[in-house]
């Protein structure tokens, strides 16, 4: 190290040591006194207002967390999301540290009646997570994971991304069902629902809450379990972003692993009609420590063709007699499948170039693969590098509950299909668009509702989708948030 550079780095260190969190961030990002003058913004109505210096700074100082406008350092990279396809422009961006921020950020939004997005991981594919001259209400600073291995539980904060709280749980040989890319923030996920590699055998990710502290739009803070508030315990079982804003999460964790048993097989493309038919049998009579996936697609280093994906969290033994059919579908290009590490299951996809991809995805459940299924896939779709189908296994575990039992209506499913666009920069963005919705168009009849966590969602499809449900989640949401605050989400609008 140069000396000059020896020198800027002790006064950096000399500084951290002597100033609180606070003043530290305010080095770091500009003092929101320095900088700001009136923001303009948009109101839930979207009508435009402006938010005063003055109240912006009384904000900024009743907050532990940082307060972001346009024009100070860093605004630009807490305004980015995963998508990225996605350029919004937050009037401001509240960096909540704990319940007490969350509340304040709550009660700031409201009596301004300002447009307000709740962002955790910020995974949503479609966007909904950041907003065009709102509040961005952002959790990712309030990330701690602390598992208590003798109850089997974790509580966990709602800025977490899923590899966090895998690694945590891990240490003690514990897991619960999270999604299948380590990045995906575990607090979006839980709350619309949540598959992974582990729903089979565990239920979904929101099926294994045990409570959560979360502050409604009236800016109270309230501990939601099967016994407290046990209505909105319910609704936050699939219901989404739809009811405030989560502080905290508190899981039950199950033994898994260290090691289990996954892999993929994959086929070349000319015999995807052959592996799709198999895959449909071979996914529906499998038991629940078994989940099994399929993608025709492109697989993380891999080459193009028809993939089976396994991760079987059972006796090794009896798991590798499971996998008797698969050994006798004809020579693979590639089989992985063999005892893997758990967590290394769960980050096999991570190696998906993060930004600035732009992506885009249809979705559905289906309960099989009638032929008309089979023929759109095997003979009309046609993947390559930017447009894959995957098929996220379902049933066991979560098929334990009825319709009705948590908010999640789509309990009796074989599979999540997804028709996927990722293209690597902005360009022909309305095109591939476009062919994503035509590749859904030849598919889409033999779906039955969407998983929220994925769709573009409206509020007619969103009725629908939650099926017997939806009543009881209007009542609800007018309990909780009469105003609809946080409506950018698959929104559930108030009774009137
Ligand atoms: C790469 C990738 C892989 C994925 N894999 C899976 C998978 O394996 N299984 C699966 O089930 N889904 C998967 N998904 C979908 C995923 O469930 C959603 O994208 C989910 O919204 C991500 O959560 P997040 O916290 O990162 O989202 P964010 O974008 O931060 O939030 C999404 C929405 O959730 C709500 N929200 C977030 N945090 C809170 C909170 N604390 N309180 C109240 N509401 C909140 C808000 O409405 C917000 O708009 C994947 C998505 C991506 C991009």
């Amino acid at each position: 190290m140069k000396r000059r550079d020896f020198c800027k780095a002790s006064v950096i260190v000399g500084t951290a040591a002597a100033l609180p969190a606070k003043e530290l961030l305010a080095v770091a990002y500009g003092s929101i006194a320095e900088i700001v003058s009136d923001v303009p913004a948009i109101t839930v109505s979207g009508t435009e207002t402006v938010l005063e210096k003055a109240a912006l700074t009384e904000f900024a100082e009743s907050l532990r967390g940082v307060v972001l406008v346009p024009g100070h350092n860093g605004y630009d990279a807490a305004r980015r999301v995963w998508n990225g396809m996605i350029d919004k422009r937050p009037a401001v961006i509240a960096r909540c540290t704990g319940s007490a921020d969350i509340s304040r950020a709550v009660n700031f939004a409201r009596e301004r009646q300002l447009l307000v997005a709740v962002r955790g991981g910020g995974h949503s594919i479609p966007g909904k997570s950041t907003c065009d001259g709102g509040l961005v209400i952002d959790l990712s600073p309030i990330n701690g994971v602390r598992v208590d291995p003798v109850a089997r539980a974790a509580r966990v904060g709602p800025g977490t991304l899923g590899g966090g709280m895998d690694r945590e749980a891990q240490y003690y040989g514990l897991a619960t069902t999270l999604g299948t890319v380590s990045h995906t923030g575990v607090a979006g996920l839980t709350l619309g629902g949540g598959f992974g590699w582990l729903s089979r055998r565990f239920g979904l990710a929101c099926d294994n809450l045990i409570s959560v502290d979360i502050v409604t739009a009236d800016g109270t803070l309230r501990r939601v379990s099967a016994e407290e508030n046990p209505d909105l315990f319910w609704a936050l079982h699939g219901g989404g972003g739809n009811f405030g804003v989560v502080s905290s999460f508190e899981y039950r964790l199950h033994p898994v692993g260290p090691q289990v048993l996954a892999g993929r097989l994959v086929f070349p493309l000319s015999e995807a009609r052959r592996i799709i038919e198999f895959y449909g049998e071979f996914a529906a009579t499998a038991p629940r420590e078994l989940n099994v996936d399929l993608g025709l697609e492109t697989p993380p280093g891999g080459t193009l063709g028809a993939v089976i994906y396994v991760c079987y969290t059972g006796d090794p033994a009896i798991g590798e007699k499971l996998m008797a059919p698969l050994r006798k579908l004809g020579k693979p290009i590639e089989d992985t499948i063999g005892m893997t590490e758990y967590v290394k299951v769960q980050t096999q996809f991570d190696g998906l170039p993060r930004l600035p991809l732009s992506v885009y995805f249809k979705s559905g459940f289906i309960t099989g693969f009638p032929a008309g299924l089979v023929d759109a896939l095997a003979d009309g779709f046609k993947p390559d590098a930017a447009f894959s189908s995957y098929f996220m296994h379902s049933g066991g575990a979560v098929a334990d509950k009825s319709e009705t039992d948590t908010a999640f209506a789509h309990r009796d499913t074989l599979a999540n299909m997804m028709m996927i666009g990722v293209w690597p920069n902005h360009e022909n963005t309305p095109e591939n668009i476009a062919t994503v919705r035509a590749n859904w168009d030849m598919v889409k009849e033999h779906t039955s509702g969407f998983y929220v966590n994925l769709n573009e969602a409206d509020d007619r499809t969103t009725h629908g989708n939650y099926g017997a449900n939806y009543q009881r989640l209007v009542a609800i949401k007018k309990q909780y948030d009469p105003g609809n605050l946080f409506r950018l989400n698959a929104n559930i609008e108030p009774a009137s």
